[in-house]
């Protein structure tokens, strides 16, 4: 096999954020998610601008998460210039000016804006709006705007998504018991105080959790406020829980902010209560459909009034529930996946997202790089994939340029040649398997049938045979020098056979390198009678190399593997294309590889290879249990 390398690379994203008592936190959390997303979705590597490099550094998982490059007021434009694309947030930006902007428009630096609501005076490359059905109502002109679509591009941390599935299985009890009272550094004249002294005023049997942000001012009063009360409670102080803790409850109290989001996204039935009338007018928006229940003003209200309207949902189990439904609809969690992919987007249009070629989930935990691109695991069915794939116009380019140049091809073809034995044996194999499980021959087709070896070996045996390959020069060998006239030059996108037309299929190692895996082997089976057989051979994700030695496995990946399967992956993505597996085998068995497993010492492994009848015992220990680093499958098409 070809290890190619498809050339990828970072683009230089600036994340351009500052957090300080004053500005709060909230948004710097946000960019973050956003920075994360971007490394662990696409292996980029972003780098933070920032006047507050401290504050910044302080929200890291580990020190040097990130890069961070410290600025001093006057040479913040030419320090974003050097970006190719810019992202500002417009909550700490408002005092960027169109000059600005133009001036890094013209140094080629994409310039997006990213806010809650904005007001759309400068012209950006892209608003990013989090709430954009919001900012449609607040903001003039919205529509002429240029702007991300969608309705929800709130970026919350990846925990919320994981937990809200958690919560959803949770019913909504008939009366709310737990309370969750969320208190910001915003809270200036201490709002959260008149929603706990109209909790007092209830006879339910109440708990509350107090969660306190890092600048929120009131922490005396509070103390104070909570002595005699008829409830539970328990302050949790600028705690690194505050999802879990969220999660819990049946109710959650807070103004208009940040935290609306990640409460919607939980599933959590939310009441808004505001301290200022611009608050309000965007959380009435807000509310308008149903996702959070606006009281209002908070000055509007007193304890007694304000008790009132929190029994009312309190006692109210369906409202609760239907604010919790809406409330989750609107917000599910990707809205930073939102944003990324449309930066993706936006600077790489030589490589397109894939989602797992399996279950087409789209959530999945980067397990290793390779050449800057990352390889996945699904979060669903655990199928490893590589989630960023060139799109045709670099493929082409890479098989133009490199795999099958003249010389190139030369030298495969001649290893390849020299190899015959051994893959003649593969080959006899299965045939051997293909010709018990279905014992009349018939037509037999051979995809990427590289020189032709194994059809020679098929038309011996007595099958009618065709093929095709990438590789022009393998057809002509297959044609002059073994006189398989039925070998045709193409790929599955370009050949066509017609439907139903051959008894048996072979797909030796080449499936892993199908962009569209899925795509490539319906239209394959199409080609197939309904009972008649394909054998599948990929790289096994599941042999003793991936298992015991993933680092060699991964170091070695070529760059135009997309999937590595199993055969729980295998077997699904078969059994979804039309066909049922019948029979699992494996190959690439190495008594060699296995003592590598072991990590033994060289006088352990010369030991080992020495004991009597070993390779046999190890051979059929490894076929018996799937261990080898190549997986076979044989599939038998639906009737
Ligand atoms: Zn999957």
């Amino acid at each position: 096999m070809s290890h190619n390398t498809i050339p990828y690379a970072s683009p230089r994203v600036g994340l351009r954020a500052d957090g300080s008592l004053s500005e709060g936190m909230g948004h710097l959390h946000r960019e973050l998610n956003l920075a994360r997303t971007l490394r662990d979705r696409f292996a980029w590597a972003p780098i933070f601008l920032t006047r507050t490099p401290d504050v910044l550094r302080s929200l890291f998982t580990e020190p040097g998460e990130f890069a961070v490059v410290s600025l001093t007021s006057g040479q913040e434009i030419e320090a974003v210039k050097e970006n190719d694309i810019a992202l500002l947030l417009w909550d700490t930006q408002r005092e960027i000016s169109q000059e600005e902007v133009a001036a890094l428009k013209q140094a080629g630096t994409k310039v997006w804006l990213y806010g809650n609501q904005g007001n759309g005076r400068l012209e950006v490359d892209c608003n990013v709006f989090a709430y954009p059905g919001v900012a449609a109502q607040v903001i003039e002109g919205y529509d002429l705007l240029s702007r991300l679509p969608g309705s929800d591009n709130t970026m919350i941390a990846e925990r919320f998504r994981d937990l809200r599935s958690n919560r959803s299985a949770r019913k909504h009890p008939a009366t709310a018991r737990r309370i969750f009272v969320a208190m910001g550094g915003a809270d200036e004249n201490f709002m959260t105080g008149l929603a706990l002294a109209s909790l007092k005023l209830l006879t339910h049997p109440l708990h509350v959790d107090c969660f306190l942000g890092q600048l929120f001012p009131h922490e005396e009063q509070l103390e104070k406020l909570l002595r005699d009360v008829p409830f539970s409670y328990r302050i949790h102080r600028a705690s690194r829980f505050f999802s879990e803790i969220a999660a819990m409850a049946d109710l959650a109290i807070i103004q208009f902010g940040n935290t609306v989001a990640e409460l919607n996204c939980l599933g959590i039935p939310v009441v808004t209560l505001n301290p200022a009338p611009f608050h309000d007018r965007v959380a009435r928006i807000y509310a308008q459909d149903g996702s959070t229940c606006n009281l209002g003003l908070a000055e509007d209200f007193d304890s007694k009034t304000l008790s009132v309207a929190l029994d009312h949902l309190i006692s109210n189990q369906t409202t609760r529930e239907h604010l919790a439904q809406t409330g989750a609809n609107k917000i599910d969690g990707r809205g930073v996946f939102r944003v990324a992919d449309a930066l993706f987007a936006t600077l790489q249009k030589d490589f397109n997202l894939y989602c797992c070629d399996v279950c087409d989930g789209d959530d999945f935990i980067p397990i290793a790089k390779r050449n800057g691109r990352n390889i996945v695991k699904c979060k669903i069915c655990g199928l490893d994939y590589m989630n960023v794939r060139p799109n045709r116009n670099i493929l082409k380019n890479v098989y133009a340029t490199e795999y099958f140049t003249a010389e190139r091809i030369q030298d495969n073809a001649e290893s390849y040649e020299a190899d015959k034995e051994n893959i003649l044996r593969f080959a006899c194999a299965r045939l051997d398997v293909l010709e018990e499980i279905q014992p009349a021959k018939g037509k037999l087709l051979d995809i990427g049938c590289a020189l032709g070896f194994y059809l020679e070996l098929a038309r011996d045996r007595g099958w009618k045979v065709a093929g095709f390959d990438i590789s022009n020069y393998a057809v002509r060998y297959a044609h002059d020098k073994l006189n398989l006239k039925e070998v045709q030059q193409g790929t599955v996108e370009t050949v066509e056979y017609e439907k139903d037309s051959f008894d048996a299929i072979i797909c030796s190692l080449v499936l892993e390198h199908f962009v569209d895996p899925r795509g490539s082997l319906a239209k394959i089976l199409s080609w197939l009678r309904p009972g008649g057989h394909i054998a599948i051979k990929v790289p096994h994700a599941g042999g003793i190399m991936y298992r015991f030695t993933p680092k060699k496995w991964f170091s070695t990946h070529p760059d135009n593997h997309f999937c590595d399967f199993t055969p729980q992956t295998l077997g699904r993505l078969l059994y979804d294309t039309g066909a049922e597996p019948v029979s699992w085998h494996t190959e690439g068995i190495y008594l060699e590889r296995f003592a590598e497993a072991l990590e033994l010492s060289a006088k352990q492994r010369l030991e080992l290879l020495a004991l009597d009848g070993i390779q046999e015992r190890y051979h059929s220990f490894a076929s018996q249990n799937l261990l080898g680093d190549s997986l076979v499958v044989y599939g038998r098409k639906f009737l």
